[in-house]
């Protein structure tokens, strides 16, 4: 499956490109080397991670085949030009940043892509640490994941929908969220947010340990509906939400 690759490889880290990406793949390992250590520290890790493989892939073609064919993902074919990274348990799939502008809708960016490889990490983390991962919503998986990369401090597609919604008072409801995939990315980092404020970073760490139902709410001790007022509250307060603009 990746026999035309060549690998970098830095202990718990390898990475397969092709040579036209091999400054990428560079970029890669140092990039996911560094996020493991975020996220180890964020977690309270106590072991050490485990080898993380990635693949740079050159076009969307080899993407599509590889997601199918090395992670077992089910994608549609020719998959979205918003994909760029998939991760399956230590596994991760990404289309090298050349291809970009051909085949996806992004541009390239040193520190975007970091934050990717970051959000991409926390994925597999989650699916490391998370007792039951088939149940855990996206809103959450993602909201961690933005969340935690920093995404959504710099990147265009996170802030102004939340001040829009919460300017024209149209803030989805948590069930809103749970149903809908662009809510999940849209509104889910700002709930991890709230939980983050409220109880600390290790009530973040209890969820992604302890949640074995989907219900991440519950774990909080809150009823949707109280949780739903305070982060509704949380976000219209400038001084608690906004306080890093
Ligand atoms: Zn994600």
């Amino acid at each position: 499956m990746l026999k035309n690759y060549l690998w970098v490889n830095d202990g718990n880290i390898k990475v397969a490109f092709t040579e036209k990406d091999r400054k990428f793949a560079k970029e890669t390992s140092a990039g996911l080397k560094k996020a493991i250590k975020l996220l180890s520290k964020y977690f309270l890790l106590k072991k050490i991670f485990p080898p993380v493989r990635a693949v740079l892939v050159p076009n969307r073609k080899e993407y599509d085949r590889l997601v199918k064919g090395l992670l077992k993902v089910d994608i549609e074919q020719p998959s979205d030009p918003s994909r760029i990274a998939q991760p399956q348990r230590t596994d991760l799939v990404l289309l090298a940043p050349f291809a970009y502008s051909t085949d996806s809708i992004y541009k390239y960016s040193a520190r975007e892509y970091k934050r990717l490889l970051v959000h991409e990490a926390t994925h597999m983390f989650e699916e490391y640490l998370s007792p039951n991962m088939e149940t855990s919503p996206r809103w959450w998986g993602e909201g961690l994941a933005v969340y935690i990369s920093e995404q959504w401090k710099y990147e265009d597609e996170f802030i102004p929908p939340v001040i829009e919604g919460i300017r024209n008072k149209n803030i989805p409801t948590i069930k809103e969220i749970q149903k809908s995939v662009k809510l999940a990315y849209r509104w889910g980092w700002t709930i991890v947010k709230y939980i983050e404020h409220l109880y600390g970073q290790k009530m973040i760490l209890n969820i992604v340990i302890n949640c074995d139902d989907g219900n991440v709410i519950k774990i909080t001790g809150k009823t949707i509906k109280d949780f739903e007022r305070g982060w509704k509250k949380y976000l219209q307060n400038e001084k608690g939400f906004w306080e890093f603009m």
